[in-house]
C-alpha cells in the first residue's frame, strides 16, 4: 500500500486546501473563547452550509443521494485538511452526517432519503442519538424503551440517557423494543423521531466542568408515524450496527496530535539550556507517541480501503476506536507533562494551556463513549482473534422471560 497521495488525490488535496483557506477562517472559533450552546449550533449550521455550497458535503455519498460521489480517501483528505482549523463541528452536526444519513441511506425508504439527507447535508437539521438507557449501555440490546403499534404509527414510552446535544437537536435516531416475546437482539425497531413531538422531556445533565453536553431524555406516550420507522419492525439491531460501525471507524483523529507537541518542545526553553526537545526522555516519549499515531493512521487507512471496496471490517472497526481512545489519553497526558506546573493551574489569559488541560480531562470519556474499552476488547478477542466467547445466558431467551 502506498500511503502518499496519488496525483489525483494530491490534486483534490490542493483544491480542498485552497477552498478551506478561502472559506474556513471566517468560521473558526478562536482558542479560549466561550460561546453558548445556541450560538455554537448556529455557527455549526453556518459552517456545514458553507461546506455544502462548496460541494464538499457527503463526499462518499452517491450523487443520486445528493452527495459528491467521491472516494473514501477523498473524504479522509478533506477531513485532514479541515482539521487544521478549529471549526464548529459538534455532535449536533456529526450525528446527522455520520449516523443519521448512514442509516437512512442504507436502511431507509426513498421518501425518507428525500426528506432527510439533503437537509442534513445542508446543516439545516441537527440530530441526536437516543440509544443508551440507564440499564442498557454496553449491553445496548437490553434496552427497555418500548414502541407499541397503534393505528398508523407507534406509541413510545421509556427513558434514554447520555443523549449528547438532544437539547439542541431537531431530530433523533431512536431504537426501541417492539417485540418483547423474542430474544433481545431480535425485538428491536429503529425510528427517526421529531424532537419537538409532544411527550418528549429533555433534562440536561450538569457536568463537573459546568457544561451540559448530555441529557436524560424521557419519552411519555410519544407518537411516531410509521413513515418515520427505518427498516422493518424487528430489524433495529442491523440499523444499530450500521450506526456503531460508522461511529467507531470515524473515531480516529484526522489531525496529528503529536506534531504540535514536537513544535512546542522545540520552542520551549529547557530549565538547563537548549530546548525541551534536547531531553532524551522527552524525545523518547514523543517518538513513541508518533510511532503509535502513524501505526493507527495506516491501520485506519487499511479499514477505510476495505469499506471503499464494499467489504465489511466488522469487529476490526473496534480496534480503530480502542487505539484512538488510548492514544488520545496518553498524548494529552504527555501534553500536560510537557507544560509542567503551568498545566495544573494555567493563568487565566493562557488560552493554549487551558485548552491542553481541557483536552486532558475530556480524553477520558473516549474510553467509554461509542463502546467501552473492555467491551471492544471482548469483541476483538472473539471475532478477530477467534477466542472463546463470553458467557451469554440471555442470548436465546425471549426478552420478557429474562430475570
Ligand atoms: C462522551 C459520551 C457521549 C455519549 N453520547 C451518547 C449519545 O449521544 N447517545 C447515546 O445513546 N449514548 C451516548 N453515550 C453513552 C455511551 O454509549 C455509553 O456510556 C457506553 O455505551 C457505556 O455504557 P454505560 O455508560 O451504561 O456503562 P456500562 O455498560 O454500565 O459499563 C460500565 C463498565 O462496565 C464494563 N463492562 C460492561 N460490560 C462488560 C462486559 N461484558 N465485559 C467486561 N466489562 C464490561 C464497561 O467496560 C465499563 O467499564 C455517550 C457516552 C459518553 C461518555
Amino acid at each position: 500500500m502506498d500511503f502518499n497521495d496519488t496525483p489525483q488525490e494530491a490534486k483534490f488535496r490542493a483544491e480542498a486546501k485552497a477552498w478551506l483557506a478561502a472559506k474556513a477562517p471566517a468560521h473558526v472559533i478562536p482558542a479560549g473563547i466561550t460561546i453558548d450552546d445556541a450560538e455554537e449550533v448556529a455557527r455549526g449550521k453556518a459552517w456545514q452550509r458553507t461546506v455544502y455550497d462548496g460541494g464538499y458535503a457527503g463526499i462518499t455519498l452517491p450523487t443520486s443521494l445528493g452527495g459528491r460521489g467521491g472516494s473514501v480517501i477523498e473524504a479522509v483528505v478533506f477531513a485532514e485538511e479541515e482539521a487544521s482549523y478549529n471549526l464548529p463541528k459538534g455532535p449536533y452536526i456529526g450525528i446527522g452526517l455520520g449516523m443519521a444519513i448512514a442509516v437512512i441511506a442504507k436502511h431507509g425508504t426513498d421518501e425518507q432519503r428525500a426528506r432527510f439527507i439533503d437537509q442534513t447535508l445542508k446543516g439545516d437539521l441537527t440530530w441526536c442519538q437516543l440509544f443508551s438507557e440507564p440499564a442498557a449501555g454496553s449491553d445496548l440490546a437490553a434496552l427497555r424503551t418500548k414502541a407499541v403499534a397503534d393505528g398508523d404509527g407507534w406509541v413510545v414510552n421509556g427513558q434514554k440517557v447520555w443523549s449528547s446535544w438532544a437539547h439542541r437537536s431537531d431530530w433523533g435516531i431512536l431504537v426501541a423494543r417492539t417485540d418483547p416475546k423474542v430474544p433481545k437482539h431480535k425485538g428491536l425497531t429503529f425510528f427517526v423521531i421529531d424532537m419537538k413531538s409532544p411527550g418528549i422531556d429533555i433534562r440536561p445533565i450538569r457536568q463537573i466542568s459546568g457544561a451540559s453536553d448530555f441529557n436524560e431524555t424521557f419519552l411519555t406516550d410519544v407518537r411516531i408515524p410509521d413513515s418515520d420507522r427505518v427498516g422493518a419492525p424487528g430489524e433495529g439491531w442491523a440499523c444499530c450496527m450500521t450506526v456503531l460501525m460508522g461511529e467507531r471507524l470515524g473515531s480516529g483523529s484526522h489531525k496529528s496530535m503529536v506534531g504540535p507537541l514536537i513544535d512546542y518542545a522545540m520552542a520551549t526553553p529547557s530549565y538547563n539550556s537548549g530546548t525541551a526537545l534536547d531531553s532524551g526522555g522527552v524525545r523518547l516519549a514523543l517518538a513513541q507517541a508518533l510511532a503509535e499515531e502513524q501505526g493507527s493512521r495506516y491501520f485506519e487507512a487499511r479499514l477505510r480501503t476495505m469499506v471503499s471496496r464494499g467489504e465489511n471490517p466488522g469487529a476490526l472497526a473496534g480496534i480503530v476506536k480502542l487505539a484512538y481512545a488510548a492514544r488520545l489519553q496518553k498524548t494529552s497526558g504527555l501534553a500536560m507533562e510537557l507544560r509542567g506546573m503551568d498545566a495544573i493551574a494555567p493563568a487565566s489569559q493562557d488560552a493554549a494551556t487551558r485548552e491542553v488541560q481541557g483536552d486532558y480531562i475530556w480524553s477520558t470519556v473516549m474510553r467509554i463513549a461509542g463502546g467501552a474499552d473492555e467491551v471492544l476488547k471482548n469483541q476483538i478477542a472473539e471475532r478477530v482473534l477467534g477466542m472463546p466467547g463470553d458467557v451469554r445466558m440471555d442470548k436465546d431467551v425471549p426478552f420478557d422471560q429474562l430475570r
